[in-house]
């Protein structure tokens, strides 16, 4: 519950609103799962919670840690499903990668998650779980801080897929008695799904970071099939007009760096033409290899070539750092345990039925 639905549900068991506060200390906050351990509330009510609601946050089912200090946490979400959540220390912050979805419907071809299918939506308690978790098991720094400063929506899934349970759950990232991060540090990332992103705008603008992957509508038809029903010119007037409300001036382009594919200095030139007029920086992402996917990573220097043609344009860029590889932790390799990978289609059909009605209401309204 963000904390607005929460106050509602105590003022249902005619409790007062400040009670709702508490709870959501406690449990963001503090950590606690039991209300028994909430010293601050009545006996009686503590008593009573546990017959109208319980705290629970997804299970541990295995956990690793890499060689360069990143952590990957298997949770068990039920029915056999596990997602993954990342945790990737650096020097001045701590980035969370969260997962948004058991597996994905999008099937960007270059992508292990996608490759897995699709079992669901993860509910924000389930969103939510994987911060809660996270500082439970990492523990406070020596100066009492939480170790995760940053939060990516960038683990398995597309979070504007599962707009209402994302954006609830961000809401409590943001909140000062939950987590209290600010906007600038929560970052979004999708590969486009234009509708979303317009509500996203309204709704909770964060930090954004656009899966762009190719540099016109040909390539991109074929690497992330979305592009299909939104292509570019669509994405890109969605994302300058994200901007105006964005806590952040530009957006991160990512664009993983697949050998032969989308890599060679033509596509950077072409790349350069294409982004014209948005504030912009760009993130290259060395793929990340995973069993039977049929691209190899870029070369060093097809990387550093592709970097330098966006630099001499003006651009900020950055070579994505491959961290926890060794755990398979690493950006595309979050393949957590997906049973159902029937869904697919029949997901990507509602979606459809979705944006046209949001849309229709819009014209309507
Ligand atoms: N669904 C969202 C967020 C999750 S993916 C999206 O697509 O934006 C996070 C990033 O990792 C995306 O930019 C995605 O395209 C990229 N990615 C996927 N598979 C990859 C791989 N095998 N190697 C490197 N990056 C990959
Ligand atoms: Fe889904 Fe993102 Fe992977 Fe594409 S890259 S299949 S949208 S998780």
């Amino acid at each position: 519950m963000t904390l607005p639905e929460m106050t509602a549900f105590f003022a249902e068991l005619g409790e007062k609103p400040f009670r709702a506060k508490q709870v959501f200390r406690w449990i963001h906050q503090g950590g606690v799962d039991q209300f028994d351990a909430m010293t601050d509330l009545a006996k009686s009510l503590r008593e009573k919670l546990p017959n109208f609601a319980r705290i629970e946050a997804p299970k541990l089912m295995t956990e690793q840690a890499s060689k360069d200090g990143t952590r990957k946490w298997l949770l068990d979400v039920g029915t056999g499903n596990g997602i993954e959540v990342v945790f990737i220390p650096e020097a001045d912050r701590g980035t969370l990668c969260v997962s948004s979805q058991v597996g994905c419907a999008l099937d960007c071809t270059f992508c292990s998650t996608g490759k897995q299918g699709f079992n669901r939506n993860l509910t924000a308690a389930e969103i939510i779980g994987q911060l809660w978790w996270a500082n439970k098991a990492l523990g406070k720094d020596p100066k009492g801080e939480r170790i995760v400063s940053n939060v990516v929506m960038m683990g398995m899934g597309e979070p504007l897929a599962n707009f209402d349970e994302v954006t609830n759950a961000m809401d409590i990232m943001l909140d000062d008695h939950g987590y209290g991060l600010s906007r600038r540090r929560v970052t979004l990332s999708t590969s486009g799904v234009v509708p979303n992103l317009k509500r996203l705008k309204d709704r909770c603008p964060v930090a954004l970071a656009v899966s762009l992957h190719a540099p016109n509508d040909a390539l991109r038809d074929v690497l992330v099939p979305i592009n299909q029903k939104y292509p570019l010119a669509e994405l890109f007037a969605a994302i300058k007009d994200y901007l105006t409300a964005a806590p952040r001036d530009f957006v991160t382009f990512e664009y993983v760096m697949l050998d032969g594919v989308n890599d060679t200095v033509a596509h950077a030139h072409e790349l350069v033409q294409l982004v014209a007029g948005i504030e912009c920086k760009f993130n290259l992402i060395p793929w990340n290899p995973f069993p039977e996917a049929p691209y190899q990573r870029s070369s060093n220097n097809a990387i550093h070539r592709f970097r330098d043609v966006l630099q001499q344009a003006g651009y900020v860029v950055t070579i994505r750092k491959t961290r926890g590889d060794d755990i398979d932790a690493a950006c595309g390799q979050l393949a957590g345990q997906v049973v159902d990978k029937s869904n697919r289609n029949r997901v990507i059909r509602v979606q459809a039925v979705d944006s046209a009605a949001t849309e229709g209401a819009k014209r309507a309204a």
